[in-house]
């Protein structure tokens, strides 16, 4: 499904075929979760591939490596153009890129200076689907901020996103929402969360949250239509008692929510702020409608 046998990824530098990377069974990443990554998107545009926010993904990188004590070579320009080669040299368009850094061979708890850097691609639909979801309130709370980074796309963060997602699918819904330790609402298990109350947005602050970049182009698209959006905390009460609800990320884009445990949202989808961002959002990646966005 991710590669076939003719498919190329970037190595530590070198153009290998996906089939035949290796890594060693002893690599820190594997064992203990010091790994970091990212998701990012490529659009197919009447301009040619694009990249969108490149090089935001690839700062929220290098942060990510900062803080787990991983020496990347690389800078986020160099990402960049290392992405649309990749992009090229597997013939892609509309594709999801995922750079993943890694720890090396090392079985103590202390980092070390053997440093991974792969990037890969592959076609994907859109992650939570195209139908509306139905969302349970998770038992798993996101993982305390004095606990780790949650700021950065940490590899070992996403146990707790497996299991809040196990978790809901098991129960027969299709996405988890988590609280953070406090028990207000803090995101889903790959993308943040929004509400909509008397044509009003709301959104989780940041702190307990993975600072999405979706989630802000979302700031910068209510600015230029005029819709009100305030971060603040709420509860899953105060969601059950909202007019429309979604999640937004790379991997998602903007994904409707038709309920909260079981409780329906009181307007249509197509009557929602949200699904004028969404085909807003479709507009912004995938045409020439770029403005002062940073595709490179
Ligand atoms: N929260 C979590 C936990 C995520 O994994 C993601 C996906 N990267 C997001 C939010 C959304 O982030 P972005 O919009 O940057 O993809």
């Amino acid at each position: 499904m991710y590669f076939n046998d003719n498919t190329l990824v970037f190595f530590n530098g070198q153009w290998l075929k996906a089939k035949d990377l290796q890594v060693s069974p002893y690599v820190q990443s594997m064992h203990y979760g010091n790994g970091v990554f990212e998701g990012i998107r490529s659009y197919a545009t009447p301009d040619g591939t694009k990249v969108f926010k490149s090089e935001e993904h690839y700062k929220r990188l290098l942060h990510s490596a900062e803080k787990m004590y991983l020496k990347v070579p690389y800078t986020a320009e160099e990402f960049t153009k290392f992405t649309y080669e990749l992009l090229e040299k597997n013939n892609l368009g509309n594709a999801y890129i995922r750079p993943l850094v890694f720890a090396g061979a090392n079985m103590s708890l202390i980092p070390t200076n053997e440093v991974h850097v792969m990037l890969c691609a592959w076609e994907w639909g859109k992650y939570l689907g195209t139908k509306l979801l139905d969302v349970m309130t998770s038992s798993y709370q996101r993982p305390n901020p004095k606990s780790c980074h949650v700021e950065a796309k940490v590899t070992g963060h996403y146990v707790n996103s497996i299991l809040a997602t196990t978790e809901a699918k098991q129960k027969g819904y299709d996405e988890a929402l988590l609280l953070d330790a406090n028990g207000f609402v803090a995101e889903g298990p790959g993308a943040n969360f929004f509400f909509e109350k008397d044509e009003v947005l709301f959104t989780s602050p940041l702190g307990n949250i993975l600072p999405g970049i979706t989630r802000a182009t979302m700031f910068e698209l209510c600015e230029e239509l005029g819709f009100r959006l305030i971060e603040k905390h709420f509860t899953p009460e105060e969601v059950k008692g909202a007019d429309s609800a979604f999640f937004t990320g790379t991997a998602a884009e903007v994904a409707g929510i038709q309920s909260l445990d079981r409780v329906n949202f009181k307007l249509k989808w197509e009557e929602t702020l949200g699904s004028v961002l969404q085909a807003k959002y479709t507009r912004r990646v995938s045409f020439n409608e770029y403005g002062n966005f940073s595709f490179v």
